[in-house]
């Protein structure tokens, strides 16, 4: 209806006046989403989109069980966190109860984002080790305060030149296989050897200009790339090269952990590794600001080097009593199982299409984070950016909510919510079949 068209206009400039231009809103023509279900999202004019992009709303939009959680602890209590208070301790033995059991992580300190999280990994690797340099992988991302910044090497989100960041920061080659210095199969051992040497070699050359390493910080999986799974191999070599070199693993789990990738609950896990430093965020809250550091006593520790930490609502016993709705949800609703088996049949998809449509190069990832490269040349891997961008408001068109990602912007990101169900992925791969056969 007219009316509601207007609506839609009024708010969007209404938007344009009132935020900054680096603050996107990523369609030409935006809806104006009033409300949101399960894996739905529905506009003011009653239209309803699959979501396909929202891992922050890890169990689906207007979960019950986390609406009675805040509407319960609100009017019980709700303090920052100097007290004791029974839920923090009860939330961080929760999420410490997650982890692989030979691991040696005992300790958690919670804030409010994943740039918060990320900050403070890299304030507790410079703590415990007493050096500063840290190293990052090239095209990542990792938030936008100072320091998480600082380690953002996506030239996407941080148009910083790589030679021009703070003297702490050093960044390394990123291990794709599919575009980088060294390029082959899955499971060719070699190509994760040859990225780890690499990166040995600069640890070398940072120790011999008396740049020892405190930390070296990843994802386990390449999620800004669009969920590039790493070569078989790197991450255990890196982080073993990082240890000699007494530096701390920092594994940024804060897209790609937390049951997403369904075989597993952690990225890391992928790779057979344990890292020093876990930050976790996004779901953690289905949306309400929760963010968080795993790590030992011993790391931790190392904080009171540099005076008090606080952060007001960091933990407070709000936070703490969702995040403990949100993992009794991911557990009663199966939903690292549903990530694994509805992921499979969209992976699946995917690659049907992939055989049928030229313009699809790799499909990335596993469980529901994946991602669909597009390529205008399978041998140049020339990214089909403008293709992909004119593929998303189609589908836009067509009730499916999917984003670009990468350096490129040529992958269409695949992460929804985990209650995706079969019938909605099916769906989805409709959609993308009629763009690419009718055009965009
Ligand atoms: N790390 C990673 C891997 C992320 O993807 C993000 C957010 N996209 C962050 C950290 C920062 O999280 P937040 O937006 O909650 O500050």
């Amino acid at each position: 209806p007219l009316a509601q068209r207007d609506e839609a206009a009024d708010e969007r400039r209404r938007r344009e006046r009132i935020f900054a231009s680096a603050q996107e809103r990523y369609y030409e023509q935006p809806m104006q989403i009033e409300r949101g279900w399960r894996h739905h999202l529905i506009d003011t004019t009653g239209r309803s989109y699959v979501d396909v992009v929202n891992n922050v709303t890890g169990l689906g939009h207007g979960h019950p069980g986390v609406a009675d959680a805040v509407n319960r602890q609100i009017r019980i209590l709700n303090t920052n966190s100097r007290f004791l208070y029974r839920e923090l301790a009860e939330y961080s033995e929760r999420l410490l109860a997650l982890l692989p059991e030979d691991s040696a992580l005992d300790t958690v300190l919670l804030v409010n984002s994943g740039s918060e999280a990320v900050d403070l990994a890299l304030r507790l690797a410079q703590a415990a080790t007493g050096r500063k340099t840290v190293v990052a992988l090239r095209e990542a991302y990792h938030g936008w305060t100072m320091a998480s910044d600082a380690v953002t090497t996506s030239a996407y989100d941080n148009p910083y030149a790589l030679d021009n960041r703070p003297d702490w920061i050093h960044v390394a080659d990123v291990p794709n296989r599919f575009r980088g210095t060294y390029r082959g199969e899955a499971g060719d051992a070699a190509i994760g050897a040859k990225y780890a040497a690499d990166l040995g070699r600069d640890l070398d050359a940072l120790a011999a200009a008396g740049r020892d390493v405190a930390g070296f910080i990843c994802e386990s999986v390449l999620g800004n790339a669009g969920g590039v799974l790493l070569p078989g191999g790197y991450l255990a070599d890196a982080y073993s090269r990082v240890r000699a070199a007494g530096g701390l693993c920092i594994a940024d789990e804060v897209q790609v952990g937390f049951g997403r990738m369904g075989s597993s609950f952690w990225g890391f896990e992928q790779s057979g590794v344990l890292p020093d430093i876990i930050t976790i965020a996004k779901p953690m809250g289905n949306g309400f600001p929760i963010g968080g550091v795993i790590t030992t006593k011993r790391i931790a520790d190392a904080l009171a080097s540099q005076g008090q930490f606080f952060s007001s609502a960091g933990g407070n016993p709000l936070s703490c009593v969702v995040g403990l709705s949100v993992l009794d949800a991911m557990e009663e609703e199966r939903l690292q199982e549903n990530a694994r088996v509805v992921g499979g049949r969209l992976a699946e998809g995917f690659r049907a299409l992939a055989g049928k449509h030229d313009l699809i190069g790799p499909v990335h990832g596993e469980g529901l984070y994946l991602g669909v490269e597009l390529v205008r040349d399978h041998a140049t891997m020339e990214p089909a950016t403008a293709e992909a961008s004119a593929i998303c408001e189609r589908l836009k068109e067509l009730g499916v909510i999917v984003l670009t990602t990468s350096e490129r912007s040529n992958v269409l990101k695949v992460k929804p919510p985990l209650c995706l169900t079969a019938e909605s992925a099916d769906f989805v791969i409709a959609r993308l079949d009629e763009v690419l056969s009718t055009g965009w």
